[in-house]
């Protein structure tokens, strides 16, 4: 089955681990993508986001959360009062999936599926063990799945402290939704706000 396991180098680091997943062909999603995206900031920081998958921009940059989604982000954090120089930023999935329908259009995103979340879940796990953050900010459903298993609803959790056991560390968590949904959303203000909400919770829950 497909996993990144034997991507992984012996020796932990964020710089050992950024070049093992540069070269990882742990799922058919390397095939396709301009590069891997592997997670980005502090490893000392006491808060560890993690999305779902980089986005178009990323996966051109090379870098998490520089596109539109991540700008939003950004500003959102600032405002909830989360210092962007304490925390680490990840995704689920490293490498950007999409559907093109030719060769120079678009590339529109899509999610990636239980099996590639499942198969790049060490390189997340390697991160945690690093960063050991003290609380995890979710964004979104895909990250929130990769996290806390299938059964996971954003809108059920969003805003709350949740204490599980994640590879084998207990963890605090707070979910909230994807930035990326803000931006598509009918309602942009309103879902702002909302995102600002949880991020005030993360940032009480930090103390
Ligand atoms: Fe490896 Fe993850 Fe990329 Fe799949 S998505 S090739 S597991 S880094």
């Amino acid at each position: 089955d497909y996993t990144a396991e034997p991507f992984l180098p012996e020796k932990v680091t964020l710089t050992t681990l950024r070049r093992a997943a540069a070269e990882c062909r742990g799922c058919p999603l390397h095939e396709n993508a301009t590069q891997t995206v592997f997670g980005a900031g502090n490893t000392d920081a006491h808060v560890m986001l993690v999305g779902e998958q980089p986005g178009d921009q990323e996966d051109r940059q090379g870098k998490p959360f520089v596109g539109p989604a991540g700008k939003l982000l950004d500003c959102a954090l600032a405002e909830a009062g989360i210092d962007p120089d304490d925390t680490y930023v990840t995704n689920a999935v490293k490498h950007f999936k999409f559907t093109q329908a030719e060769p120079k259009k678009r590339r529109i995103h899509k999610a990636p599926s239980l099996r590639e979340m499942t198969a790049c879940g060490p390189w997340l796990a390697a991160e945690l063990a690093l960063v050991e953050p003290e609380l995890i900010v979710v964004l979104g459903a895909t990250a929130g799945k990769a996290l806390l298993g299938s059964s996971f609803r954003v809108t059920q959790v969003r805003g709350t402290v949740l204490e599980e056991e994640i590879h084998g560390r207990a963890e605090r968590l707070v979910p909230t939704v994807h930035p990326s949904s803000v931006l598509r959303s009918d309602d942009r203000e309103a879902a702002y706000r909302g995102l600002v909400g949880d991020l005030e919770v993360a940032a009480r829950a930090l103390g």
